[in-house]
């Protein structure tokens, strides 16, 4: 399916053809602190079928949990996660596989998670968000 990405500021906007049956919950530690929430929703897509349309985004690189050096792209003016990749030293340019982050994705209610993945930093209050019984309140 082709997806639509914006960043929150309208910097950045781009296109991507992906595969929604590879859509992932991350787990892992840095995927908390960095989305700022208790996990994150990722949806995989070749560099080759990602289109950016506008802006330049700014890139910050990490060692992840797994050992594996990561290149993270974010919008530079407001912040909003686009994707995180591989390293040009691991995975040559062009090749390489986007982990884009849905919720900045129009599509992202149609993009509900297959699978889960460092399970073992995950919180126990986001287990099931769907069985809260307090009322629920609109978001900012
Ligand atoms: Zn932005
Ligand atoms: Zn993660």
């Amino acid at each position: 399916m082709q997806v639509n990405g914006t960043c929150h500021c309208g910097e950045i906007t781009f296109t991507a053809e992906a595969n929604e049956s590879f859509s992932v919950i991350c787990h892992c530690r840095d995927c908390q602190v960095m989305s700022g929430g208790p996990y994150r929703s990722i949806l995989p897509a070749k560099e080759a079928d990602f289109n950016l349309l506008s802006g330049t985004p700014k890139l910050y690189f990490k060692t992840g949990d797994s050992g594996n050096r990561r290149e993270l792209a974010f919008c530079g003016d407001c912040g909003t996660h686009i994707y995180a990749t591989s390293v040009v030293e691991d995975v040559p340019l062009g090749l390489r596989m986007l982990g884009l982050r849905t919720g900045m994705l129009a599509e992202v209610a149609d993009l509900p998670p297959k699978r889960e993945v460092w399970c073992e930093s995950k919180v126990e209050w986001a287990q099931s968000l769907v069985s809260l019984d307090v009322p629920r309140q609109n978001g900012q």
